[in-house]
């Protein structure tokens, strides 16, 4: 209904005049201009006119009979559906115009007779134009009311979203919580047996540090476990098996220990417990022996019976004590001299052992830079074949000139060596030198190219991955043949983890280079698997050789030792021949070669000259 009228053009115009000719000058001029002009002659037929079609502007004559002007606005106005269309009183010059009260009614503007035209359309225009901002006004109000609607919706429609998405929010915040528990298990908990791991232990042992400083009356321990020979395990039975025997090492201990307590597990095969609110060392000692018996039952695995024993090192907290990892460290020291005392036994930490701890660890300061100072020299200690009484070889034995500590013995330092990973620097080191040494005799023609070179490769030196490219390089460095170079493992380097040995000793093989089971009778190895593998000599150890004298039953197992070599199609040697009667014996005895002080001690390089130029028969 607004927008009809609104697209009209020009506009409907109601005029209303008593006086006809009025009435037709004003129709003719504005339906001239375009207009619709309705004309009625009283006020009555006006307001008629108007509520049947309202008009957009109404021309309202003042002075007319029965109804004037003023009363017909009056009425137009007092109507709803007349009152918004706008109304211009006409009025004649001599007519006194009440302009107030023209206004008051409701009017909207004046035009005074004799009409001037332009003015008269001026004014419908300007009233007409007025009227349609007007409705537009509306129009647009309307629009924004029904906008503001609408808007309104769709904030309603946006927050209840927004609430949905609140919740999903929350919910993933949950989640994330959980997640986060969950991480925070798995970081601080060992994945095999499910214990809690060195960073959760260590937390526990910094709460027990603080409450024993804050608590006079509270104490507590650390007991450190280490498993005896579990790498026996792990190497004959495989990882799988050595998994299993944690895992059930841990739920057999797990079940009589204490909730309170930390027991965890430091990785490989050891594990720690933390023990709260003890009164006294025996309560410490007691829980110490309960493990050691439970583990003294053998484990099942793999339908096996299984026989693990641990060592275990105790240390006392007290107040002293500001950091975890020292009494970790002390416990561990402990454990070390349970082990080194037997093991399958507990031992408590007294502070001394932390002098000889310190001390250990400066020899492993010193071994570091004993290369480099160039404080290794090696010796040479000749094998006799003892069916001709000659010198058919030497194996080469490092030896450590300490600048402060003179001499220390491979015994002491070897382990170290090991232990740090240092050992293949120092063997690389030393097979370079032992094969330099034996080119150099050969050049010089104090050695037969048949001599041979032995030199000791510790299992962590025979398991590094580039041994071979090692061998070759030394070997091509020195011009040395490779068949006067051979190789001393012990029993241990050669179970086989993960098939590589075979693959190794197989290599060497190819290379004509000999190969030396050390120690031999002291290992585990067994003759079916012995018998596989491309071994040239089996080397007896010094204690079967060491009982022998004129006793036939002191020969104990070394005939057995000789045979096994000879079925094999092995040689033998005799390690440690001290005294004449154990030559004699083991000549009897077809024992092929012979190494001992009885031929010689281990000789230094110009010692060694001297000797080849004697040629002894021995
Ligand atoms: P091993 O391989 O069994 O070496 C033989 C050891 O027995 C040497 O001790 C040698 O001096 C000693 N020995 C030789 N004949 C006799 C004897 O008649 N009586 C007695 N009582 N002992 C005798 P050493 O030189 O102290 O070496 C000890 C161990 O250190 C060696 O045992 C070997 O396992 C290791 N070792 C020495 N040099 C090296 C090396 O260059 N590399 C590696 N990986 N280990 C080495
Ligand atoms: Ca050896
Ligand atoms: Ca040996």
């Amino acid at each position: 209904m607004i927008s009809d009228r609104a697209s009209t053009p020009k506009g409907n115009i109601l005029l209303v005049d008593d006086t006809p000719e009025n009435l037709h000058l004003l129709s003719e001029l504005l339906i001239d201009q375009g207009y619709k002009v309705r004309c009625v002659m009283n006020g009555q037929t006006a307001l008629k006119a108007a509520r049947a079609k309202a008009p957009d502007l109404i021309l309202l004559d003042i002075m007319m009979p029965q109804m004037n002007g003023y009363e017909v606005c009056q009425i137009l106005k007092a109507d709803p559906q007349t009152n918004e269309i706008p109304v211009i009183f006409l009025s004649a010059l001599d007519e006194v115009l009440d302009k107030v009260r023209a206004f008051s009614v409701g009017g909207v503007d004046y035009i005074t007779k004799p009409f001037q035209f332009e003015e008269v359309l001026v004014r419908v225009k300007n009233q007409l134009a007025l009227k349609t901002a007007e409705v537009k006004i509306l129009q647009l109000n309307a629009e924004l009311e029904f906008k503001v609607k609408e808007r309104t919706n769709q904030l309603k429609e946006r927050s209840f979203e927004l609430e949905l998405a609140n919740q999903e929010l929350q919910q993933e915040i949950a989640e994330r919580k959980l997640l986060e528990k969950q991480l925070l298990h798995i970081a601080l908990h060992d994945p095999l047996t499910g214990l809690p791991n060195r960073a959760l232990f260590m937390e526990r042992l910094k709460q027990a540090i603080k409450r024993a400083k804050e608590e006079s009356i509270y104490q507590f321990a650390v007991l450190f476990l280490d498993c005896d020979r579990f790498k026996i395990v792990n190497d004959s039975l495989g990882h799988l098996v050595g998994d299993e025997l944690l895992t059930a090492i841990a739920t057999r201990l797990q079940a009589f220990l204490k909730p309170v307590d930390t027991f965890a597990r430091l990785g490989g095969d050891e594990f720690t417990l933390l023990v709260e609110d003890i009164k006294d060392a025996s309560n410490v000692t007691a829980i110490a022996e309960r493990i050691l018996g439970e583990l003294s039952r053998p484990f099942y695995l793999d339908k096996r019976e299984v026989f693990m024993t641990a060592s275990i090192g105790i240390v006392l907290g007290n107040i002293r004590y500001n950091q975890p990892e020292h009494l970790l460290r002390d416990a561990d020291t402990a454990m070390y001299r349970a082990k080194a005392s037997g093991k399958a036994r507990y031992h408590v930490f007294d502070p001394t052992m932390h002098q000889e701890a310190l001390e250990l660890l400066q020899l492993e300061t010193d071994l570091r830079r004993a290369i480099e100072r160039q404080e290794f020299v090696v010796y040479y200690q000749p094998i006799v074949a003892l069916a001709t009484g000659k010198i058919t070889g030497f194996e080469a034995l490092v030896r450590w000139q300490h600048p402060t500590r003179g001499f220390v013995s491979p015994g002491d330092f070897i382990p170290v060596a090991e232990e740090t990973g240092l050992i293949t620097s120092i063997g690389t080191w030393v097979m370079r030198s032992a094969c330099e040494q034996l080119r150099i005799w050969q050049e010089q023609k104090l050695a037969q190219d048949s001599l041979t070179m032995s030199v000791n490769l510790s299992v962590p030196e025979f398991s590094q991955p580039n041994l071979i490219a090692h061998i070759d390089q030394i070997l091509h460095q020195t011009q040395l043949s490779p068949q006067s170079l051979k190789l001393e493992i012990t029993e241990s380097a050669i179970m086989d983890k993960d098939g590589s040995v075979t693959s190794i000793l197989q290599q060497l093989r190819n290379r004509q280079i000999e190969l030396s089971i050390d120690d031999f009778g002291t290992g585990y190895s067994s003759l079916s698997y012995l018998n596989r593998l491309p071994v040239d000599t089996l080397k007896i150890d010094r204690s079967f050789i060491n009982p022998i004298d004129n006793n036939p039953e002191s020969l104990g197992l070394v005939p057995a030792i000789i045979s096994i070599a000879h079925t094999l199609g092995m040689s033998a040697i005799a390690e440690g021949v001290e005294t004449p009667q154990q030559l004699a014996k083991l000549r009897t005895l077809n024992c092929g070669f012979g190494q001992g002080y009885l031929f010689s001690k281990p000789l230094d390089s110009k010692l060694v000259v001297d000797l080849l130029a004697a040629d002894p028969l021995y």
